[in-house]
């Protein structure tokens, strides 16, 4: 579904990704894994193409998204890129603040994507709004509606985000260290919410995140980055069981 090839990733003249390939089928979840500065966000952010926004560029390789006809996302012309985030690919970052509006209440945020993404208006995208947050198991959904993004916690802002990330039922959710920035339950909660989620939309979802013990509960298929390049990649139970790259033998030893 998501097919990445030999991409190379600059910021400035510093090299952050040399040449990493791997796919994502339909309906699986794929852990990216590595420590900081591997280069998993700046992979993530250049299948969304946003990586120039952070003051990087694709220096080279593919991103190709679907099965027939796919589309090449390094070459995709801008006007073209909204389609492509929200509607086809979502994303959900670690602190939810950073991509949520500080002034707008939720309603309005998540009524304004629905408009933009799948054309609702007035009772319409206030009912999908809702709907949003009930799948993401948000409680008093309504009053939801009416607060702005500080008045809620930690955990209920990262179910807003997955909410309106899903509102638009992307292919692909590429979440990166989305429970990183929460307590221990909380993030457990998140994660159970995460894999439920995907069973029941069957979307495909790029999980990215340095904690091996989450990689256990929620992945498929893990891919190992160490500075820039992938070390290594094998489905998740051959890989807990058997590693074979030195860097990997290390996180699973240090794993619980
Ligand atoms: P973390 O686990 O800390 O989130 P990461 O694996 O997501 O790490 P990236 O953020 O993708 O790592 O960074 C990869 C490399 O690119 C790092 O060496 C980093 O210093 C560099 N880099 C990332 N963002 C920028 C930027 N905006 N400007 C310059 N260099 C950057
Ligand atoms: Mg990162």
């Amino acid at each position: 579904l998501l097919s990445v090839k030999d991409l190379r990733i600059a910021f400035g003249d510093v090299q952050a990704v040399h040449g990493l390939s791997f796919d994502i089928h339909r309906g699986e979840t794929l852990a990216l894994v590595g420590e900081s500065g591997s280069g998993k966000s700046a992979t993530a952010l250049s299948i969304l193409r946003l990586i120039e926004r952070e003051g990087g560029r694709i220096n080279g390789g593919t991103i190709r998204l679907g099965t027939e006809d796919p589309v090449e996302i390094t070459t995709l012309p801008p006007a073209d890129l909204r389609a492509l985030r929200g509607d086809r690919i979502a994303m959900v970052f670690q602190e939810p603040m950073t991509s949520l509006n500080p002034v707008m209440r939720i309603g309005r945020q998540m009524t304004e994507t629905l408009r933009l993404h799948r054309g609702l208006s007035g009772g319409a995208a206030r009912a999908a709004a809702l709907a949003a947050l009930d799948r993401v198991r948000i409680p008093e959904p309504a009053r939801r509606l009416d607060q702005y993004p500080h008045e809620l916690s930690g955990g209920l802002r990262q179910r807003v985000m997955i909410a309106m990330a899903l509102a638009c039922e992307p292919e692909v959710l590429i979440a990166d260290e989305p429970t990183t920035a929460l307590d221990v339950t909380t993030q457990a909660e998140i994660l159970t919410l995460l894999r439920d989620l995907q069973r029941d939309m069957g979307m495909a979802v790029l999980f990215i995140t340095h904690d091996l013990g989450v990689v256990a509960e929620i992945a498929d298929r893990v891919v190992v980055m160490q500075d820039g390049r992938k070390v290594e990649e094998g489905h998740t139970g051959a890989l807990f069981a058997t590693p074979r790259h030195p860097y990997t033998r290390e996180l699973v030893a240090a794993s619980p």
